[in-house]
């Protein structure tokens, strides 16, 4: 879709982000250009057509996770949606004594952080291990869940190793136990077939960026029967039927619209060509070296997440050594430092182990000659560093 030079190396990483869909942008054009109204503004057609796009939008992305329009609440993105979903429905149940929320240790920051400052305003946090596949144990959380619990935050599908939650069983649970069940979907809608009624699922988090859309736009399912409430982040206008004041940007919301009606499309189609694309690439690279295994479950994952430890490699120098594939390292949105990825080190890896993996994110505009090309570079540069023919480079911060 790209134009791509010998510098550009092959993307890799849409797990971090992917690029933006042609159709999309195609899409969004016209919000950005002629229809610049404030789709609050109601007294002009300026007005009118902007808010004509956006509500369009929403009706896009309800339909994709099975809700009504009137449940979807936009935001700036995903770490937003969490922020509102876990801290809002929190801080409006502890007016009902509820005082607890449960969470895993693999949560994206955006959830983890969130429980943190709950549990600096008093809240009592439980952060549940995982099984070494990535999984959560069931059993662990039902007990965890008690007389005053007011939330449950599972992701969906964990953007490290892209091992997929058993969404319907917690809902189930949760249901039962009446606790508000959120999940942080960034990784998942788009990906996998994902119902808000089947899975019994109370808040859910949405990104542009993660779906071939735009950055900057994402989204918040809110349940309204029975309904869910929360406490605002932002004091303002009142927009977002007071749950998000401030100003919606239409061409975001279209494009995030736009993205979910051509996941909603060609998400099968594009799964299966994804998983074989990616059975390609792991049998390329089992094939051609030894001591590399797999981190998280092997079936309970989404097809485009390849995340391999390389034994004896570490995994900076091993991406610094592939100057031609845009991969990450486990560890993502960390600081300067370069900390083991501690959604590995839930897994049960050690430091080493999780200092030797990489994430390889395929997406849809990933080609088999690109798989064919990342075969032979990871294969080349693992046994050039386990021969040690390769110079340590400085590392690189990884994002996403
Ligand atoms: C990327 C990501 C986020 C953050 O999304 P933004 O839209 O960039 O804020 C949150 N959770 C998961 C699982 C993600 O992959």
């Amino acid at each position: 879709m790209q134009e791509r030079s010998e510098e550009t190396p092959i993307y890799m990483d849409n797990h971090a982000t992917t690029p933006l869909d042609p159709r999309v942008l195609e899409a969004m054009m016209p919000y950005l250009t002629g229809h610049f109204g404030n789709p609050h503004s109601v007294h002009h057609a300026y007005g009118w057509k902007a808010v004509a796009g956006v509500e369009a939008a929403r009706a896009e992305v309800a339909e994709l996770i099975g809700a009504e329009s009137r449940e979807i609440v936009f935001t700036s993105g995903a770490t937003e949606s969490d922020n509102l979903a876990i801290k809002g429905a929190a801080r409006f149940l502890r007016r009902k004594g509820k005082n607890h929320v449960v969470t895993l240790a693999t949560e994206h920051k955006g959830v983890l952080e969130s429980c943190r400052r709950l549990e600096s305003e008093g809240f009592r946090v439980s952060i549940l291990p995982v099984e070494p596949s990535g999984l959560v144990n069931l059993q662990r959380l039902n007990e965890a869940i008690c007389e005053d619990t007011a939330l449950v935050s599972v992701m969906a599908v964990n953007s490290e190793i892209g091992v997929i939650q058993p969404l319907a069983e917690i809902g189930a649970l949760c249901r039962e136990s009446g606790v508000v069940f959120h999940s942080d979907a960034a990784q998942a809608v788009g990906k996998i077939p994902i119902d808000v009624e089947a899975m019994k699922i109370d808040l859910l988090s949405i990104s542009g960026h993660k779906v071939y859309g735009p950055m900057g736009v994402g989204a918040l399912y809110v349940r309204r029967r029975p309904r869910v409430r929360l406490e605002p982040l932002f004091d303002g206008g009142g927009q977002e039927r007071g749950l998000r004041s401030g100003t919606l940007a239409p061409a975001l919301c279209v494009g995030l619209g736009k993205a979910c009606v051509l996941a909603g499309r060609e998400m099968a189609e594009e799964a299966e060509r994804l998983l074989a694309l990616r059975r390609r690439l792991q049998d390329g690279i089992m094939a051609a070296l030894e001591g590399v295994s797999l981190n998280g479950d092997p079936d309970q994952r989404v097809a485009g997440n390849l995340n391999l430890a390389f034994e004896g490699v570490d995994g900076e120098a091993l991406i610094n050594a592939m100057p031609k594939l845009a991969v990450s390292s486990g560890s993502a949105c960390s600081s300067a430092a370069v900390e083991p990825s501690y959604v590995l080190r839930a897994l049960g890896l050690s430091d080493e182990a999780a200092r030797s993996s990489i994430r390889i994110g395929l997406g849809r505009f990933t080609t088999e000659a690109e798989v064919d090309t990342a075969v032979g570079d990871v294969a080349a540069a693992v046994t050039a560093l386990r021969r040690g023919e390769v110079a340590e480079a400085p590392a690189l911060g990884a994002a996403g």
